[in-house]
């Protein structure tokens, strides 16, 4: 018997590749833009987070430079030892006002925020209800936490009612993606916060993909439905998407952040986030709430989007976010579509199990600020000629 460790371990990759799950990762050479060159080839990409644009602004690029040369490169340690510096605590005053909450507390990413938010909050004895689409992190979050652990059907609020009826455990969480990252939609919040008082649970919205995107100001899904602190206590939102940077955040009351600073895990074992990208969040934060022009021309492409698919005739879900998934069915489908699109220099990768449910596999098309209503045409042109090409 072979007991080697590659010995033992190739059967699951060789098992991966026959399944067509296996993944490849790209080397991108130029910043994340629309016009990316990537394994030495020029695509027009629709497959970026950076839904505002931001991740390549002269301002935040500049604001980063010149913290740097202030503060240095690393933050040094964690922090709770020496690693808090001036631009944390700046950057987390200016997302608590953004964000109409009390305080709000940094982690250095945004799984570790859900790990630790989730962690903290409940274990053996209590219960954790969880959409089935939730991101990848709540899932593993709630599994880790020790508590219950419920998935409920996708925003099917008489599954989570029933489920929350038959608990009687003190401390009930129900956990959401406020905008879903593999479907776009969003989760039916006021209703989830109605329900979650009727039963004494507390609510948690991860909202990596509203904000920015949604709201008057870019508050996101909260702001979008203007749900209190009171009536959604516990916000959580990522820097790497819309806002174009790093990290994550929690926002909520003074005894929920005193309690993540206190017993969340991943917050107090790891060092803090370069200060200098704390005061480049704070540059895109002042962008992302003042030039709400983004906001407008990107959900203008959005409805440019979903208009010239439908009449392509391809399948899309009831999404008005920068994620407009296609849906194919088998994954080999999936990356057959990728692929032609790639090779007319288009950039949309496709989603596979396990990320999202078998026979549901898919290209996701996100679609950004920086990009033009003569490129989103050109995908729509790629699209419905691959359309013919491919099987189905
Ligand atoms: C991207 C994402 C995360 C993870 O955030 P990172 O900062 O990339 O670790 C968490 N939740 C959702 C819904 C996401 O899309």
């Amino acid at each position: 018997m072979d007991h080697s460790l590659d010995h033992i371990l190739a059967p699951a990759l060789a098992e991966r590749r026959a399944a067509h799950r296996y993944r490849h990762r790209r080397l991108l050479q130029t910043p994340q833009v629309p016009e990316v060159i990537i394994d030495g080839q020029r695509y027009l990409s629709f497959c970026s987070n950076d839904y505002l644009g931001l991740a390549n602004h002269p301002d935040v690029i500049q604001r980063l430079q010149t913290a740097a040369a202030q503060y240095g490169v690393g933050s040094g340690a964690s922090h709770l030892v020496s690693g808090h510096s001036s631009e944390h605590h700046a950057l987390e005053e200016e997302l608590a006002a953004f964000c109409g909450r009390d305080r709000a507390l940094l982690f250095s990413t945004g799984y570790m925020a859900n790990l630790g938010a989730i962690t903290a909050l409940v274990g053996q004895g209590d219960v954790v209800f969880e959409d089935r689409l939730n991101h990848a992190s709540l899932l593993d979050a709630g599994l880790l936490s020790g508590a219950r652990f419920q998935r409920f059907l996708h925003n099917d609020l008489d599954n989570l009612h029933a489920r929350l009826e038959k608990t009687e455990a003190a401390r009930k969480l129900i956990v959401v993606d406020g905008v879903f990252s593999m479907d776009g939609d969003f989760a039916p919040l006021p209703q989830l916060a109605q329900l979650a008082q009727q039963h004494n649970a507390w609510l948690m919205v991860d909202d990596a993909h509203g904000f920015g995107c949604f709201g008057q100001t870019g508050g996101g899904s909260a702001e979008h439905f203007g749900l209190t602190q009171t009536q959604l206590p516990i916000l959580m939102g990522t820097l790497g998407k819309a806002f174009g940077t790093f990290g994550a955040f929690i926002a909520g009351s003074e005894t929920l952040i005193e309690t993540l600073i206190q017993f969340a895990r991943p917050y107090i074992y790891t060092t803090a986030m370069p200060p200098a990208v704390a005061a480049a969040t704070r540059t895109s934060l002042q962008l992302l709430q003042r030039e709400s022009w983004r906001r407008e021309h990107l959900h203008q492409l959005i409805a440019h989007f979903r208009r010239g698919a439908a009449e392509l005739g391809l399948q899309l879900l009831d999404s008005v976010s920068p994620i407009q998934p296609i849906i194919l069915g088998e994954e080999a489908r999936a990356l057959a579509f990728s692929e032609q699109l790639a090779a007319r220099g288009f950039l949309v990768i496709a989603i596979r199990p396990p990320t999202v449910p078998a026979g549901s596999s898919r290209l996701r098309v996100t679609i950004s600020a920086e990009h033009s209503q003569a490129q989103v045409d050109a995908l729509l042109d790629a699209l419905d000629a691959v359309n013919q090409q491919v099987p189905a």
